[in-house]
């Protein structure tokens, strides 16, 4: 008898803990009938469901949450067992993301035949935080799509290439085992100078932290395009230089636009030649890099002879192919990294980097012997044409521009006076 009160006694102590802890648990409890007829909740419940409930009150759970979660009435019907989980932390949206974000977690378990318990936890938190992670994971994306247009690669001191991107091989072509080991040269074009133009790039990264430019560049399957390249200098964590990044990216279609601006700023308009203002822009760098490597430069003056003839005995529109074909001769004849400016009506400008006044005279007299024996066509009639050439070229006391110039033009006078059709080298005379 004593046990069994005692018996009774530890059942009710039990039940009352019970309560107690339905009564402060931090989740809310709920226990209904199996259409979801409440007759037991704790404080957090009803404080989880109270924004849903209507005039109806909180009496049938489902009914409650039929408009959040309509499916959970099926999902208890439908589940056929006698007693287990029915759903596991399913999520109920109480309120959209723009009117709070409330979302609940509920667990249903059917106890038997006659109870289910439900349990609802507000993950509300939980959910801001992994919505957020998601904005950043599609925000990780678009950079990575954007990412996607550049090509990055890795160069060693040397300028070897030691890393390559999918995306260097979808720009330029090449896989990284064609790419690695080698040079920019693999898909970059030089065009602009010999040889030394890439270490002198790797050279202005390496002074200055970085250096970008237009690289013209050919894709393994043999088309153009122009590329934005950044090179930049990589250091390791004790600042010692332990080589180069670049990030290429395809601009050809800016350049396209922006080149024909350019080259109505640049060129001159009839001849294609580079403009007087441009050569000046173009000189001021070439001198820059001649006194920063002690390179030389030459320059060459050259001027129609008798051009006043030709337009008087041929008219002006024919003059005006004769000045083109100089031009066209004379590109052929120079290197890419050559420029030929027209500074005048008949009269040009040729500079030439690293060539000094043995190698000048050489070029210079090749150009004068071309445009000698070639021939403008006018309507059938063969035009012939001579210059005369004045040869500057730099030397401890001639090193500048304006220098340069005023000699050449000096050589380019003494040539018409000696009778035109001829090269004279400032220093010969
Ligand atoms: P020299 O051998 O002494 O240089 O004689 P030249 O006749 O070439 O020199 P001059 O300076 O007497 O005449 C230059 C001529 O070039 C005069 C000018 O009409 C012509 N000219 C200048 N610009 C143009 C042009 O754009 N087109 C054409 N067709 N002629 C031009
Ligand atoms: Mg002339
Ligand atoms: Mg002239």
């Amino acid at each position: 008898m004593i046990s069994d009160e005692q018996d009774n006694d530890s059942i009710e102590s039990e039940y009352e803990a019970l309560l107690s802890f339905m009564y402060l648990s931090p989740v809310g409890l709920v226990r209904t009938d199996p259409y979801g007829k409440i007759d037991m909740l704790n404080p957090m419940a009803t404080q989880l469901l109270m924004p849903l409930v209507k005039s109806l009150g909180l009496e049938n759970l489902f009914e409650t949450l039929a408009s959040v979660a309509p499916e959970l009435r099926n999902l208890v019907t439908s589940f056929r067992e006698s007693c287990g989980s029915i759903c596991v932390n399913h999520r109920v949206h109480v309120s959209s993301a723009a009117d709070g974000g409330i979302v609940l977690s509920c667990t249903i378990v059917k106890v038997n035949d006659e109870v289910l318990i439900t349990v609802l936890t507000d993950v509300s938190c939980q959910v801001a935080t992994e919505r957020r992670l998601r904005q950043t994971d599609s925000w990780l994306d678009a950079i990575y799509t954007i990412v996607n247009d550049f090509a990055v690669l890795g160069l060693t001191k040397q300028g070897v290439i030691n890393s390559w991107s999918p995306s260097a091989e979808r720009l330029t072509g090449y896989t990284e085992s064609e790419a690695i080991g080698g040079t920019l040269r693999r898909f970059c074009s030089f065009t602009d100078l010999d040889v030394d133009v890439l270490d002198e790039h790797l050279t202005f990264a390496r002074e200055e932290g970085w250096y970008s430019r237009d690289y013209l560049c050919q894709h393994k399957s043999g088309y153009d395009f122009f590329a934005q390249a950044m090179i930049a200098v990589l250091r390791e964590e004790d600042d010692e230089f332990s080589g180069y990044t670049a990030v290429f990216r395809d601009v050809t279609e800016r350049k396209v636009s922006s080149d024909n601006l350019a080259n109505l700023l640049t060129k001159d308009h009839l001849t294609g030649a580079v403009n007087r203002a441009h050569f000046f822009n173009l000189a001021e760098k070439e001198f820059a890099r001649a006194n920063r490597y002690q390179h030389s430069i030459s320059i060459i003056m050259l001027d129609a002879d008798h051009f006043k003839h030709v337009n008087d005995s041929w008219g002006h529109p024919i003059g005006d192919e004769v000045l083109k074909s100089i031009v066209k001769i004379a590109e052929g004849v120079l290197r890419a990294g050559d420029t030929i400016a027209r500074f005048g009506g008949e009269e040009f400008v040729v500079m030439l980097p690293k060539i000094n006044s043995v190698e000048a005279l050489v070029i210079a007299e090749r150009l004068r012997s071309s445009i000698e024996t070639s021939s403008v066509d006018a309507g059938g009639e063969k035009i012939k044409i001579t210059v005369s050439i004045g040869v500057a070229s730099m030397n401890d006391s001639r090193s500048t521009l304006k220098q340069l110039l005023t000699s050449a033009d000096s050589a380019l006078y003494h040539a018409k006076s000696k009778g035109r059709n001829c090269v004279v080298d400032i220093d010969d005379f």
